[in-house]
C-alpha cells in the first residue's frame, strides 16, 4: 500500500545516510521528493535520477539548511517546481565532537546552526504554505543523544535536545491548524560512515542494544513514513524512539 501518494516532501540532507534512505522509501510510497545537500553533488544527482525512475517527481537542491535566507528561497523554489509542499523532514545534521575543554566556540556554533537553527529556518519557510492549506507534517531528526546526553558531544546533544523543545512548541502552536510536528530519536544507525569504524567496537555497541543490532536508514525511514502519512493523523508533539530499545 502506498501511504504518501501525491504528497510533496522536502527532506534536508538526503545526499547520503539516513536522509537518502528516507527519500527512497518516501518515493516508494508515491511521494514526490525535493531534497537538499551541502556539497555531495554527484550522489545527490544520482539519487534524484533513481527516485525519478520510481515514477515520482524528484529534484536535488544545493542549499545550506543553517542559512535563514537560503531556506526561504529553497522552499519558495520547491513550491514553484512541485506546486505544493505537504511534508518537511529536518534531517540535515553534523557532528563536531570534543570534550568541552577542547571544544571551540566555532565547533559549538556550527553544530547548533546546522542542526537546530536549520529547523527554525525551514519550519518558518514552510509555515505559510501549511497554514494556507490547513495541513502539514513536520518531522525533526533528533537523537538518543538529545534525550540522554553524551560525553564529548555537548554541542550535538544541546542541538538535538533543542530540537525536541522546538518540536513540542510547534505542535502546540500549530495544532489547531491541523499542522503536526514530531521528532524521531534514532539510536545507533549503521551507515557508510559507521562501516569505517572498528568492527570489534561496533559489535560491542550492538550487544548493548536490546534488539542486538544497529538500526538501518530504512528503520528510521519507515518511522518517518508513519509520521508523514495520514496513519499518524492524531499524533503530534511526540518523540518516537527508533533505537532498538536502547533507552529502555
Ligand atoms: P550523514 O553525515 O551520513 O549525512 C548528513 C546529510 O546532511 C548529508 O546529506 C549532508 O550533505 C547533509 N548536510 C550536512 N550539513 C548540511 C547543511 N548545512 N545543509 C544541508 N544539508 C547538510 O548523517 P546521517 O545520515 O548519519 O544522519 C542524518 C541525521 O540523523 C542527522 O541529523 C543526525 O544527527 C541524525 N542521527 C544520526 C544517527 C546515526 O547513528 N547515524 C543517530 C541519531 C541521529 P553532504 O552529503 O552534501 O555533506
Amino acid at each position: 500500500m502506498k501511504l504518501l501518494e501525491n504528497k510533496v516532501a522536502i527532506i534536508t540532507g538526503a545526499s547520503r545516510g539516513i536522509g537518502a534512505g528516507i527519500a527512497s522509501i518516501f518515493a516508494q510510497h508515491g511521494a514526490h521528493v525535493a531534497f537538499t545537500y551541502s556539497s555531495s553533488e554527484a550522489p545527490a544527482l544520482a539519487l534524484a535520477e533513481e527516485l525519478t525512475s520510481l515514477g515520482v517527481k524528484a529534484k536535488a537542491y544545493k542549499s545550506n539548511a543553517g542559512s535563514f535566507d537560503e531556506a526561504q528561497v529553497l522552499v519558495d523554489q520547491v513550491v514553484t517546481d512541485f506546486g505544493q509542499v505537504d511534508i518537511l523532514v529536518n534531517n540535515a545534521g553534523i557532528t563536531k565532537d570534543n570534550l568541552l575543554m577542547r571544544m571551540s566556540e566555532q565547533d559549538f556554533d556550527q553544530v547548533v546552526e546546522t542542526n537546530l537553527k536549520s529547523v527554525f529556518n525551514m519550519t518558518k519557510a514552510v509555515q505559510k504554505y501549511f497554514l494556507k492549506q490547513r495541513s502539514g507534517s513536520i518531522i525533526n531528526m533528533s537523537s538518543v543523544v538529545g534525550v540522554k546526553g553524551n560525553a564529548g558531544q555537548a554541542n550535538y546533544a544541546a542541538s538535538k535536545a533543542g530540537m525536541i523543545g522546538f518540536t513540542k512548541s510547534i505542535a502546540l502552536e500549530l495544532g489547531s491548524r491541523n499542522i503536526r510536528c514530531n521528532a524521531i530519536a534514532p539510536g545507533f544507525i549503521e551507515t557508510e560512515m559507521t562501516a569505517k569504524l572498528d568492527e570489534k567496537v561496533v559489535q560491542s555497541w550492538r550487544e548493548g542494544i536490546p534488539l542486538k543490532r544497529g538500526g538501518s536508514p530504512e528503520d528510521v525511514a519507515n518511522a518517518c513514513v508513519f509520521l508523514a502519512s495520514d496513519l499518524s493523523s492524531y499524533v503530534t508533539g511526540q518523540v518516537l524512539h527508533v533505537d532498538g530499545g536502547m533507552l529502555t
